[in-house]
């Protein structure tokens, strides 16, 4: 072997909550984890100001904060956080191979993936200076819907997820617009029929977003357009939620792993294992029925106790084989 290769026991990539919860169960069952953060270290949460909604923070906590208490509590038990991308995997063979940054080859016996997913946004200049000043832009209704009680909302989106969504939205705000870029819904009719039937949704059909518009620090109103005539106008909300979809961080896996349609890595019901042996996959990277941290997190624990067992299992058929041939 060469010397640039390292080997290691388990890999975990990705540094949100289910990568570090994966960490703190695995290096607690001696597997001497090595985690890699990727270019978001602490991952999604780190660009939220408010989790209200983990367990065991009464008075809730930022995303950032929480996220470098999940990173001490996983180095606490010594797991290995590095800086670093991993590029590139080979899970062909009985060695399953990673490369970080293009150069170093990891050989593990483990590998827990958490690379989470992506939100999609439309792009609008307006809507990420909102979305990155915390000022009234989400791709999470469930996680900040809670913030626009008894205001007015507007929704982009015209699937199953922004459905429910919007519906989601309908019980705590006063109005809820709906923008639906085509004249019909891409959801189910049950879905699209649930929020034609909730009164306080209003859907506006062929309507797309001009601008987000606000006080310079927080959202105040949507300026929309009608895709067929043109015709502008100006919508009043503090809130502005995009639901447009995810892309899942799976992309380096596609050529080894199953996934589904939109690129999700598909895992055994009830598990964290996926088509490969000793390959473990939790989290958002798996997820798009819940996508909230606490799920993430919990996925995170079941990859590592999965891979711990697996690994468990292998050494002791490996102990038996040998001590056949002694
Ligand atoms: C604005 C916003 C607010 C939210 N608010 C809440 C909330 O209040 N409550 C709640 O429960 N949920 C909330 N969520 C959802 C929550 O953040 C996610 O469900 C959760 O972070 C998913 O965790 P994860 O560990 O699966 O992935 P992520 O948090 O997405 O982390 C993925 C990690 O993988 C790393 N990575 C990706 N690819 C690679 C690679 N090739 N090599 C190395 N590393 C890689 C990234 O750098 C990152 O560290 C919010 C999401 C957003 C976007």
């Amino acid at each position: 072997m060469s010397e640039n290769i390292e080997k290691v026991k388990c890999l975990i990539i990705g540094s949100g909550p289910a990568g570090y919860t994966a960490a703190i169960y695995a290096a607690r069952a001696n597997m001497s984890p090595v985690l890699y953060q990727g270019t978001q270290p602490g991952g999604q949460l780190t660009t939220t100001n408010e989790v209200e909604n983990f367990p065991g923070y009464p008075e809730g906590v930022t995303g950032p904060e929480m996220m470098m208490q999940l990173q001490a509590q996983a180095q606490r038990f010594e797991t290995d956080v590095r800086d670093g991308w991993v590029t590139k995997v080979d899970f062909s063979g009985d060695v399953h191979k990673a490369w970080v940054n293009e150069t170093k080859e990891i050989h593990a016996d483990t590998i827990i993936i958490s690379t989470g997913a992506s939100a999609k946004y439309l792009g609008l200049d307006s809507e990420q200076k909102y979305l990155k000043l915390g000022g009234g832009v989400s791709a999470c209704a469930v996680c900040d819907g809670f913030f626009y009680r008894n205001q007015e909302v507007v929704i982009v989106g015209a699937g199953d997820s922004a459905c429910e969504e919007a519906h989601y939205l309908s019980k705590l705000c006063k109005k809820v617009t709906m923008l639906v870029r085509r004249d019909e819904f891409r959801a189910s009719k049950i879905m699209a029929a649930r929020v034609k039937n909730t009164e306080n949704i209003e859907i506006l059909f062929n309507t797309e977003t001009d601008e987000v518009l606000g006080d310079g620090q927080v959202v105040t109103a949507v300026r929309v357009f009608n895709n067929q005539t043109n015709e502008k106008h100006e919508i009043p909300a503090t809130g502005f939620f995009v639901a447009i979809g995810h892309k899942p961080n799976t992309d380096i896996f596609k050529d080894f792993l199953d996934l589904d349609e939109t690129g999700y890595i598909i895992n055994e019901p009830g598990t964290s294992k996926t088509n490969i042996e000793g390959v473990f996959v939790s989290g958002d990277a798996a997820d798009h029925v819940y996508r909230q941290a606490v799920t993430a997190a919990g996925t995170g624990c079941m990859a590592a106790l999965d891979a711990e067992r697996w690994l468990a299992a292998k050494d002791s058929a490996f102990e038996v084989s040998t001590s056949t041939y002694n």
